[in-house]
């Protein structure tokens, strides 16, 4: 007793600093146990942050979306902010293993985890839905995408003026399709999307809207495509799921044999690249003109528009082995080109000419080109290929 009193208050101070050292030291050691070395939400390496009421170490980005539900989750900086010894223990006790085996008991096979690459709206909903929603904890909390049924409410982006306009959307996993009303008492769909040709990708940027999302299907072997989007996050991912769960089913029943982690990559996919190119015609003299041009999968589109609802044209990309080939720059005698980086596309038909206007544009379309030249075709790609190469 007498020893503190006379040791006064400039010794106090110096306990609390290093208490607040032997936190942040513990804290560094917590941060390399198995588990904690990654974002217990987007999975990103290296987590700076930590929620000390959850329990888990995130990185900066989720961070942010913990502040959004403030009421259950706290975050603090590992290396910036102080910490108690209790919040640091409770920390310890916990952790993102325990966390994951805790918040995410029964996710379903087809339910979306996003990454650190994936938008805002995706990750965000993620989060509410582990630990604010607890969805992954009872199995009715997942009614909304689990049901194999769905209907409600989208603002759908008109043809004509893009303007958007509330629409009634209907998702039947029996029917195996999903489609839209435009009218509301409407008898008859204005579209039915069979769900086995049917993607959803979400689209911020390109939409213009934070929760956009791009939904494509096929009619008659060619890409449509409809632009959607949901004030509430919830819904919209609800939405995007509930794709997924249809999707999931379907390819279970056509694929009875596949294992899960082959059809999982199957249930929505997001584009190879997107971006502007100049194009000309196929006899080369037609002179070259701005399109935006989206890879997905094998199928290289063009729009004049990015949110056109049809493709202008559609080119299949096939494998090496099948003669397709990708070529740095343009044919010599090639005109009227404005965009100094060619690329040569030969398929076994005729010659794709394209301009980009960077290098690094170039070598990232090449890339992604590349990337699909080299990959094997699949049976069913074949077929693909047949169709494209008898399209009138
Ligand atoms: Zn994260």
């Amino acid at each position: 007793m007498r020893e503190r009193l006379r040791a006064g208050a400039g010794a106090a101070v110096s306990t609390m600093a290093s208490d607040d050292e032997r936190n942040r030291q513990r804290l560094k050691q917590l941060l390399e146990k198995p588990g904690n070395g990654k974002c217990a939400d987007c999975g990103a390496p290296d987590p700076e942050w930590a929620s000390y009421t959850l329990g888990v170490f995130v990185c900066h980005s989720c961070s942010g979306l913990h502040r959004n539900i403030a009421q259950i989750s706290k975050v603090k900086s590992v290396l910036l902010d102080p910490w108690s010894s209790s919040e640091v223990e409770f920390v310890g006790s916990e952790g993102n293993n325990a966390a994951k085996a805790k918040y995410e008991q029964i996710v379903p096979a087809f339910y979306y985890r996003p990454t650190h690459k994936d938008c805002m709206v995706l990750r965000e909903q993620w989060i509410r839905a582990k630990y604010e929603r607890k969805e992954f904890t009872s199995a009715e909390k997942q009614e909304p995408y689990s049901a194999g049924y769905r209907e409600g409410f989208l603002w759908k982006r008109g043809r004509d003026n893009g303007q958007f306009l509330s629409r009634k959307f209907i998702l039947s996993e029996r029917e195996c399709v999903l489609k839209y009303f435009n009218k509301h008492d409407a008898r008859e769909p204005k579209a039915i999307m069979k769900i086995n040709t049917v993607n959803a990708t979400f689209q911020p940027t390109k939409i213009g809207v934070a929760h956009g999302l791009q939904i494509t299907y096929l009619k008659d072997n060619s890409t449509r495509n409809i632009f959607v989007y949901h004030e509430d996050g919830k819904e919209i991912v609800d939405w995007f799921n509930a794709i997924r769960a249809a999707r999931f089913h379907y390819l279970q029943v056509a694929f009875p044999g596949a294992a899960q982690s082959e059809l999982l990559p199957k249930l929505t996919r997001n584009y190879i690249k997107e971006g502007y190119m100049e194009k000309t015609g196929p006899k080369h003299t037609e002179g070259f003109k701005r399109r935006w041009f989206t890879m997905d999968d094998r199928r290289l589109m063009y729009f004049k528009d990015p949110q056109d609802a049809y493709a202008r044209g559609e080119v299949f990309i096939g494998c090496k082995d099948n003669k397709y080939t990708v070529l740095s720059g343009l044919p010599a005698n090639t005109q009227g080109y404005h965009w100094q980086f060619g690329i040569t596309i030969v398929t076994p038909d005729r010659k794709f000419l394209f301009a980009c206007e960077t290098e690094e544009d170039q070598k990232d379309w090449i890339a992604a080109f590349q990337s699909v030249i080299n990959r094997p075709m699949l049976p069913q790609e074949y077929a693909v290929e047949a169709y494209f190469k008898h399209k009138p």
